[in-house]
């Protein structure tokens, strides 16, 4: 773990020889990150790439999306810089996103970045988990605190099915070695779809008797590139999965969970929890405290929203800290009151030059 900035700039050393300029903490704090609700936004998920070695069918098709060019990235230093500048406005923990960000050759030294920046108490990682045994020794040594593996079925064919890949023992196994590698908080996302994976509701429960693991149910999204939530045949509501969960185990408990994870429960005597999260009814925007930076570096205050604040311009233009605050400012001053009106807001928007982001991938999640 790195004890101060030095350490830490020595171990940045990026491919050109610099050495980054790690900014000293401000005296006195900014005020928070706010919007026009008094909602306060201490949280960053941050895409470290839009690219991903699966092509799962509720997010991107076989061939891909519009990925962006290399160029048009952000660099390790930028992303770290844009972590230590949310700081400053009371962030407290970062989410490493992408596509899959273990497919980043330096996603130990940006954990470790991320998790020496002053004020930052979490760094976590969402990932699918294909690559995980490269780095878990590495990442828990470099300070990150939890991860969230992406896993919608334990079922070989089906696995293959949802992710046109194979790898569900891999990914199984890797699980496994999180908790063996002592991260204390692993989780498993399970995006919950109709027609797919309904009948693994208490596969996935069962998983928890022995794993200590939150396993998350997920409602789909409408951000898979136009491929199957248009069918409409697929979608199921939180309501719906938490009516499931109380059926099958009616003596299941209330267990604590996060600002997200809305309904959070425990079998009796499991080692595990299991949680919903109403990601498309939209029912915890009252609690939203997220702030988006996509791997292109523009920031999304919502993840229904088409919105975007360019902050890579700002920061490529010669843009000061304090321009940067100013632009997640002004992005979360023009925030929504929830998902439904941000999305309204856009469709009623047509502007051509906006990036429409069809695919989760090219968003972060
Ligand atoms: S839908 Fe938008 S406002 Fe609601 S929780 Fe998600 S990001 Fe926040």
């Amino acid at each position: 773990m790195f004890q101060n900035n030095s350490n830490l700039a020595e171990s940045l050393h990026t491919a050109s020889g610099e050495t980054p300029v790690i900014p000293a903490p401000r005296s006195s704090p900014l005020p928070p990150l706010q919007d026009t609700f008094g909602r306060t936004f201490d949280y960053v998920r941050i895409a470290v790439t839009d690219r991903c070695n699966l092509r799962c069918t509720y997010c991107m098709p076989e061939e891909g999306v519009e990925f962006r060019h290399r160029d048009e990235m952000l660099t390790a230093e930028e992303t770290l810089r844009i972590i230590s500048v949310l700081a400053k406005v009371g962030v407290k923990k970062v989410r490493f996103t992408g596509g899959e960000p273990t497919i980043r050759k330096d996603i130990v030294n940006l954990v470790a970045g991320a998790a020496a920046t002053p004020g930052i108490k979490g760094v976590h990682l969402t990932t699918n988990g294909l690559l995980l045994h490269r780095y878990a020794k590495d990442l828990l040594d470099a300070g990150l605190t939890g991860i969230n593996v992406s896993l919608d079925s334990m079922d070989t064919d089906r696995f293959m099915r949802i992710t046109r890949r194979p790898g569900v023992d891999t990914v199984l196994n890797n699980i496994k070695l999180a908790l063996d590698t002592g991260f204390q908080r692993v989780k498993v996302n399970a995006v919950f779809m109709q027609g797919f994976n309904e009948d693994e509701l208490e596969r996935f429960t069962e998983y928890t008797k022995d794993h200590a693991v939150t396993v998350r149910f997920i409602e789909f999204m409408p951000f898979d590139a136009e491929q199957i939530w248009s069918t409409g045949d697929h979608f199921t509501s939180a309501e719906t999965i938490v009516a499931r969960i109380k059926a099958r185990y009616p003596d299941i408990g209330p267990a604590p969970g996060t600002r997200t994870e809305h309904h959070t429960f425990k079998v009796p005597g499991y080692a595990g929890k299991i949680a919903v999260i109403p990601a498309f009814t939209r029912s915890l925007c009252g609690n939203c405290s997220r702030i988006r930076v996509t791997a292109d570096g523009s920031i999304r205050n919502c993840l229904y929203s088409d919105d975007e604040y360019n902050l890579r311009q700002v920061m490529r233009q010669g843009g000061s800290d304090d321009d940067m605050i100013a632009l997640f400012r002004k992005a979360f001053a023009d925030k929504a009151i929830d998902g439904y009106e941000a999305k309204k807001r856009s469709d009623a928007k047509v502007d051509i030059t906006q990036l429409h982001r069809g695919s989760m991938t090219q968003i972060g999640g």
